[in-house]
């Protein structure tokens, strides 16, 4: 009874995308069935035209659909929009650090934490949304690019996403998701360094380990934001994602990255094929806010050196127009 429970659990979180409630027996029986934990089938080879990233949309409708995340921003067609999210944070943040859905998550504990998030854009002011879940994407080890989300193409480290859902889960259609871009850099923001440490011994899928974080201070700090509606990055790629977008990027070390290369999943590393999804364009119909005024030329001169200005900085998306699924375009 107890495994047919954490099967379901596990079944759900990689259908639905959601954390459900902590499993009888509390958050370590997420290790009590490795197998099931680590199973979803699709994955981020872009080579493979199964379950590759551009082919989810044969198995999961959605992911083909008109507000797919993540995307690039273009920051010329960004529109400027007032409002300032706040969050009241617990003093600490104690959970359970496990390998799912080809990342690394730490799934919040809410009998000790509550993060809470409110004075949301698109939402009522009083509406109060809570922490689930917080998880990484992160390269290949071929690719520089482990952002999901990109400006004028330019992509950054890593992207943290925090999961947010009303308090009470069941009622919470909406998802409120705050990216934060990761850039590599000689210290790792104090704050998260228990989750890179603690990463050194959740490696696999079925691994889970309890611990606290010191309280995630630059959380507090939500000056410099983009808004815009769209959908979770991983199948069933559902279109009911808020995304709140930080401007300015957090740092993690060298030495952090280098165990995000080591994380497995089944018997090869997630860095084999990173686990991010690509860019989707910022087609007319698609709004994207930001509650600070946009500087002209805005990471447009990227840290490559290469200016995007040439190519109008969608270089990223190309894939959405000139490739998609092979096994779409082959059906003529
Ligand atoms: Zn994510």
């Amino acid at each position: 009874m107890v495994v047919a429970t954490v099967i379901l659990l596990f079944a759900c979180a990689a259908v639905c995308n959601c954390v459900g409630p902590e499993p009888p027996g509390g958050f370590e029986a997420y290790s009590a069935n490795p197998e099931e934990n680590c199973k979803v089938p699709w994955h981020y080879d872009i080579e493979n035209d199964t379950f590759g990233p551009y082919c989810w949309g044969n198995t999961w409708k959605n992911c083909y659909g008109t507000k797919q995340s993540p995307i690039n921003i273009d920051t010329e067609k960004v529109s400027y929009k007032s409002f300032s999210p706040k969050y009241n944070l617990s003093k600490e943040l104690s959970g359970t650090l496990v390998i799912v859905e080809r990342s690394p998550k730490f799934l919040v504990n809410e009998r000790n934490s509550l993060y809470n998030l409110s004075q949301i854009p698109f939402l009522k002011k009083d509406e109060m949304f809570r922490l689930k879940q917080f998880h990484m994407h992160f390269p290949a080890k071929e690719d520089g690019v482990g952002s999901e989300h990109r400006i004028n193409c330019e992509g950054y480290d890593g992207e943290l996403h925090f999961v947010h859902k009303k308090p009470n889960e069941a009622e919470s259609e909406t998802v409120v998701v705050l990216a934060i871009f990761v850039e590599k850099g000689d210290n790792t923001e104090l704050a998260l360094q228990g989750f890179f440490e603690n990463l050194k011994e959740v490696q696999k899928c079925g691994d889970a380990k309890n611990f606290s974080l010191h309280r995630l201070t630059f959380l507090e700090n939500l000056e410099d934001l983009y808004t815009y509606n769209g959908s979770f990055t991983t199948p069933p790629c559902d279109e009911r994602v808020i995304w709140l977008i930080k401007r300015k990027p957090i740092t993690v070390s060298e030495e952090h990255f280098e165990i995000l290369e080591q994380l497995r999943y089944d018997e090869i590393h997630i860095s084999e094929h990173g686990n991010i999804r690509p860019p989707f364009p910022m087609t007319v119909d698609r709004k994207v806010h930001a509650n600070f005024k946009v500087p002209n030329g805005e990471n447009k001169e990227n840290k490559h050196g290469n200016n995007n200005d040439k190519n109008n900085g969608d270089e990223c998306t190309e894939w959405y127009k000139s490739r998609r699924c092979r096994k779409d375009n082959d059906d003529s």
